[in-house]
């Protein structure tokens, strides 16, 4: 068979597309080059799996691929080693398929909005290589015996030029040469940040090679200075990773290796699952736990998401549920939808399947890890809490797993499940509604004094101090029967936990009433709000707190939610003063000689409960600096 040379026109619908894909491609060039080398390895697998089959039998040889750039005739070529194309085969698979196909896309897309969020993920096939070159030729040998080689050459019009060729070895060559728009393209760098990116772990070999021509000795026939070729070329890819191996065939240090293939800069992962599922879709990957600290926003966009090894991107915000975005690693899943807008995706079966495998096996590792190695699990908590604390509140089924291993951790370090805390301390913490009230600080410093009164109680106090520990907290109480979460500074210790024994007061109501009225013309301050209260004589003489209702909806305005609270915005933060009328000190108040006397040591007192909680600054803590040393001296 021979090709002879022709002209002709591609039967397309609409006239000029180009046009149209240019301009809704403009910010995504780039993927002509994944294009092209993906279908480079497409070809090239094809040929393996015939020779697999027995309908090859010739030599397969070197099958690297080979992408290369010249930046004096302006041209970038990508080479394959695959099954190759006969002139008639071009027709059918260039002029049709990928022609038709480059079509449909548009009158697809042409009138939506969303159309360059679909085509960076998806990309046009082989006519992307017109967003970049104004002269695309293809020139290719196929594997069958006794074919000709053909030269396909087109300007992305509709106009192609077909004639033999002169290609001695099999494969495919695709050389574009480089319109004006797209000089940036010939850099050394810039195509080598393409490759890294999409191309990093495709299934072939890619060599890249920067084809520097130097000037030779001597002229050529046409006076002009000779060039020689000089290539550096090397391996940009790693053509086997390790999601693409079975799990038992890899050892951790694989896995480490391979994470700071990834992430070159960032400290090892805690621990990480190997997905590996071929039914009812197929998906394969390895998530890995980072160490979360406090600052997890920033470590968002760290999946990966390929097809078939080919680089897709690393927003995977519809086909990950949103806490497990927080893991990093790779995905690679066949059966995601490329090609499909994002409102689609949200909504496709198999996404919504994919979604919840990922979250089921993530819970299922750590149930696991729980299970075999709890003192391990528990060293790890601190890192993974806030990850689990996310998923807890945000899936439902992610809580059903994780209320087994979610820990409470309290101020001695010592850690809970839900249910052995419940057990640890509903004797000691039941008030006499029946509510057990959990006793929470989220400054082991600065609520000191108040967990030392908690402890004095045989209270336990646990640490919610983390950056989602005030929506955990919520989330607990939702779940938890007539249980309540306390902070221990929100109310004085009699009545965090109320029970029926109380203190008999050695003050008469007059006193009281008195007593009241010395603290509140020493404190003057409407947002104090004073009570005097019969603790036991060995509590503080003074206690300032902020209810417990009071400071949720405060940290809820902080954190922007809590609408219907809107209105508090402009309101000073308020405390109570609970004044302990069984304390020694204000009995001496009490009975000081003069108002000026009892003001002084009111004022004294106050200025300690203050101090104890860093609510004293600035004049007020002067003066009492001041006054103390009065009265010390
Ligand atoms: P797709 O790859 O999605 O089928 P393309 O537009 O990229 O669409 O390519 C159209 C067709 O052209 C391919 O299906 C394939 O048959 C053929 N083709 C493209 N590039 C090559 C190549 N390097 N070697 C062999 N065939 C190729």
């Amino acid at each position: 068979m021979t090709t002879t040379a022709e002209k002709g026109t591609i039967s397309i619908h609409t006239e000029n597309i180009f046009p149209i894909i240019k301009k809704f491609l403009y910010s995504d060039h780039e993927i002509f080059l994944r294009e092209l080398v993906s279908n480079a390895v497409d070809a090239t697998q094809k040929l393996k799996k015939l020779a697999a089959l027995g309908d090859f039998n010739g030599e397969l040889g070197d099958l690297k691929i080979e992408v290369s750039f010249d930046k004096k005739n302006k041209t970038i070529t990508v080479s394959d080693k695959g099954l190759g194309m006969t002139g008639d085969e071009i027709k059918k698979y260039i002029n049709q398929i990928a022609f038709s196909g480059a079509t449909e896309f548009v009158e697809k897309f042409k009138d939506k909005t969303d159309a360059k969020d679909i085509i960076g993920k998806f990309g046009l096939g082989f006519y992307s290589a017109f967003m970049v070159a104004d002269k695309v030729e293809v020139i290719s040998k196929s594997f069958k015996e006794n074919t000709e080689a053909a030269r396909w050459e087109c300007d992305g019009s509709t106009e192609f030029e077909l004639s033999a060729a002169n290609k001695e070895t099999r494969g495919t060559d695709v050389i574009l040469h480089i319109n004006a728009d797209s000089e940036e393209f010939l850099d050394e760098f810039r195509l080598k940040g393409i490759l890294e990116k999409y191309c990093k772990f495709l299934p072939v070999e890619i060599k890249f090679g920067t084809k520097e021509e130097s000037v030779e000795d001597g002229v050529d026939k046409d006076n002009k200075p000779k060039y020689k070729t000089v290539t550096s070329d090397r391996i940009i890819n790693n053509p086997a990773p390790i999601w693409t191996k079975a799990p038992l065939e890899l050892k951790d240090e694989d896995y480490l290796r391979f994470y700071k293939e990834l992430y070159p800069f960032s400290e090892d992962p805690l621990f990480w699952i190997h997905l590996n599922v071929d039914y009812p879709f197929n998906l394969t990957g390895v998530l890995y736990f980072p160490k979360i600290k406090n600052d997890f926003e920033i470590q968002r966009n760290k999946i990966q998401l390929y097809s078939r090894q080919v680089f897709i991107t690393d927003e995977v915000k519809d086909v990950v549920p949103d806490f497990l975005m927080l893991l990093h690693g790779v995905l690679d899943s066949p059966d995601i939808p490329l090609n499909v807008s994002r409102s689609y995706l949200q909504s496709d079966a198999n996404v919504k399947k994919i979604s919840a495998h990922i979250t089921k096996k993530v819970a299922d590792k750590l149930v696991d890890m729980f299970i075999k190695d709890r003192a391990e699990f528990e060293k790890k908590w601190d890192d993974i809490s806030v990850f689990v604390k996310y998923g807890i509140i945000s899936d439902e089924k992610f809580y059903d797993k994780a209320k087994e291993f979610a820990l409470l951790k309290n101020v001695d370090s010592k850690y809970f499940t839900l249910k052995e805390y419940e057990e640890k301390v509903k004797p000691n913490q039941t008030d006499k509604d029946k509510n057990v009230v959990y006793l929470y600080t989220t400054s082991a410093d600065k609520q000191h004094a108040f967990i030392e009164s908690a402890r004095n109680r045989a209270y336990d106090v646990l640490v919610m101090d983390g950056i989602l520990d005030s929506h955990f907290i919520n989330h607990l109480e939702q779940k938890l029967e007539k249980t309540q979460l306390k902070r221990v500074d929100s109310e004085t210790i009699d009545k965090l936990i109320v029970k029926d024994e109380k203190v008999a007061s050695v003050l008469s109501k007059e006193e009281e009433e008195t007593v009241k009225k010395v603290f509140e013309t020493a404190i003057n301050n409407t947002n104090m709000t004073v009570a005097v209260e019969s603790l036991s004589p060995d509590d503080m003489p003074v206690t300032i707190t902020m209810s417990e209702w009071m400071r949720r909806m405060k940290d809820m305005q902080k954190t922007g939610g809590g609408g219907m609270y809107g209105f508090m915005g402009a309101m000073p933060d308020s405390y109570n003063v609970a004044i302990n009328g069984n304390h020694a000190l204000v009995q001496k108040i009490l009975k000081a000689e003069n108002d000026d006397q009892k003001n002084k040591l009111a004022k004294q007192v106050y200025d300690l409960a203050l101090l104890s909680q860093n609510l004293l600054t600035g004049a007020d803590l002067t003066n009492f600096i001041k006054r103390s040393v009065e009265l010390v001296g």
